[in-house]
């Protein structure tokens, strides 16, 4: 054993207040280039918005393979298939009623044919909800067998704030569960109910994502849930009008713990023309081992939404801050690590992302794959910010662990504040590769410079809502400062540096608003708030 003398402890302690360390140091030391750089290439128009699958997409796996192994650290490329469907045509009916495609109607049909018609029961089944955690269960052990579910997004939180988390959304209230709840079931097929304050965005932002193809991991598909897809609110009220069905009375039935699905007495039919296909697409993972056995991963997604051939000018999706800027905040983590060459207690697992656009699919896969017990926890990184100086740190989804107050104590010693992320109530935490950690039962954070900025004004709200972000607009600027990239590498290294120095294990310290499997299999239970 090492003999601590007087010396060293005065060290140690002057480290832990001050913050300071040869890592951290290293992190001011970075130049504008090295800030710059991978950015820079990917964002490029050659990697044509990197599409997971395209020629584009795998330059960018590649590229950040090499990058791995220049730094000296082992790379590898974990590859793994997706199914893709597109519709060209679609049709909703029910009597003499026809929804148009686009117009009232969006949704994926997730079975090989190229011509399809399902028909079944209208069933409305409340908010599609189904768990513990707030002893709700609109399912009720219903025989849903090749029914049609109408499903309302959000929780009944938004409309009751003294149940589930009130009008922040948990993940029961996400379009994503609801499918995934719907599949065990046995119905045929899901039309989600859309209206913008309920899903957050209007009818066009729905279109969009879902006039394309949709990618699914093959695991996702083994149920018989063959159509998922949305109705706008007015288009489905026009179809219940021509069956004497008032939908508000249906909504105010669908607010009660007492609600059972209810057969609307008239059936859907659901047909179209399909083109489905098989790709295969890889993440790039790289290590650096620590002594324990466990590793903390961080992560970061590399795809974007490639390009779009029906827009007249512009048609790339660069992506430059979504992800670029994130994939640059992990590999400067990375060569900092590398080149400082430490031992480490947890080691250290770059997980660049695949597929993270179409459904947080690279990391599913990951997960899927990984062994719970080896991994320590998640630092996700995600649209980086690339401005000037912030005055705060966030840690989304930090209020679950205790990674909040890890990072409060790092960003403290860094001279930084902590504040929540103020888009969380928009689900932004179920939105990006932490979360699937988190439901394996992970602490995982998406770890980043905050909102506060030196000007006062707030550039990551202004980026998510209405700005660049999932535009052709996304696109590298040579005159950012990227201060605020080089705060969140910062705050990165210094967190991994308090992980490894008190050797403490993230864990579970508030309620959680998500499911995750306990040890017997069963849902955690509220742990107190
Ligand atoms: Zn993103």
């Amino acid at each position: 054993m090492r003999k601590i003398t007087f010396a060293t402890l005065g060290i140690l302690c002057l480290t832990w207040i001050s913050g300071a360390s040869d890592l951290q140091d290293r992190c001011d030391k970075l130049s504008q280039g090295q800030l710059q750089s991978v950015i820079e290439f990917l964002s490029a128009d050659v990697l044509e918005g990197r599409a997971p699958g395209t020629r584009g997409g795998e330059l960018a796996e590649i590229y950040m393979h090499s990058l791995f192994k220049q730094l000296g650290l082992k790379s590898r490329f974990q590859p793994f298939t997706l199914h893709g469907f597109q519709l060209s045509a679609l049709n909703v009916s029910a009597g003499g009623r026809e929804l148009l495609f686009l117009e009232d109607t969006v949704g994926s049909y997730t079975q090989a044919e190229n011509q399809f018609s399902i028909e079944g029961d209208a069933v409305f089944a409340g908010f599609g909800i189904r768990t513990s955690l707030w002893e709700w269960d609109d399912y009720k052990k219903t025989d849903l067998r090749g029914k049609i579910l109408l499903v309302r997004v959000n929780d009944p939180g938004l409309f009751i704030p003294q149940i589930f988390d009130g009008s922040t959304l948990t993940y029961f209230g996400r379009w994503i569960y609801k499918i995934e709840e719907a599949a065990k079931t046995g119905a045929a097929a899901i039309l989600l109910i859309h209206t913008t304050p309920t899903a957050g965005y209007d009818w066009q932002v729905v279109k969009n994502s879902w006039s394309g193809e949709e990618l699914y991991l093959p695991a996702s598909l083994e149920n018989d849930l063959k159509f998922r897809g949305w109705i706008r609110e007015p288009s489905l009220k026009s179809l219940l009008a021509e069956n004497k069905i008032d939908l508000e009375k249906l909504y105010r039935k669908s607010l009660s713990r007492k609600f059972r699905p209810m057969d609307l007495g008239f059936k859907i039919r659901i047909s179209g023309r399909n083109s489905s296909r098989q790709l295969r697409t890889r993440n790039v993972i790289a290590e650096i081992p620590g002594s324990s056995g466990k590793n903390i991963v961080l992560s970061a997604h590399i795809d974007h939404l490639g390009r779009d051939e029906q827009l007249e000018g512009d048609q790339i999706f660069n992506g430059a801050i979504d992800n670029g800027s994130a994939v640059a905040a992990m590999s400067l983590i990375a060569r900092i690590f590398a080149d400082a060459g430490k031992e480490l207690h947890y080691g250290l697992t770059f997980l660049v992302c695949q597929a993270e656009e179409a459904g947080l699919l690279g990391s599913k896969y990951f997960v899927a794959n990984s062994k719970r017990e080896e991994i320590a926890a998640n630092i996700n990184f995600e649209s980086t910010p690339v401005w000037e100086k912030s005055l705060d740190a966030f840690a989304a989804g930090g209020r679950y662990s205790t990674l909040e107050e890890a990072v409060r104590l790092v960003a403290a010693a860094q001279g930084m504040g902590y504040s929540r992320f103020s888009l969380t109530d928009q689900g932004l935490f179920y939105r990006s590769d932490q979360f699937p950690f988190a439901q394996a039962g992970i602490p995982a954070i998406w770890l980043s410079a905050g909102e506060k900025f030196a000007s006062g004004r707030n550039h990551i709200a202004e980026f998510f809502k209405g700005g660049a972000y999932h535009t052709v607009k996304d696109e590298y600027n040579p005159a950012w400062e990227l201060k605020s990239l080089r705060q969140t590498v910062k705050l990165a290294v210094g967190l991994i540096e308090h992980l490894n120095r008190t050797r403490e294990l993230p864990r579970w310290k508030a309620r959680l608003t998500f499911p995750v499997p306990s040890p017997e299999g069963k849902s955690v239970k509220a742990i107190n708030k």
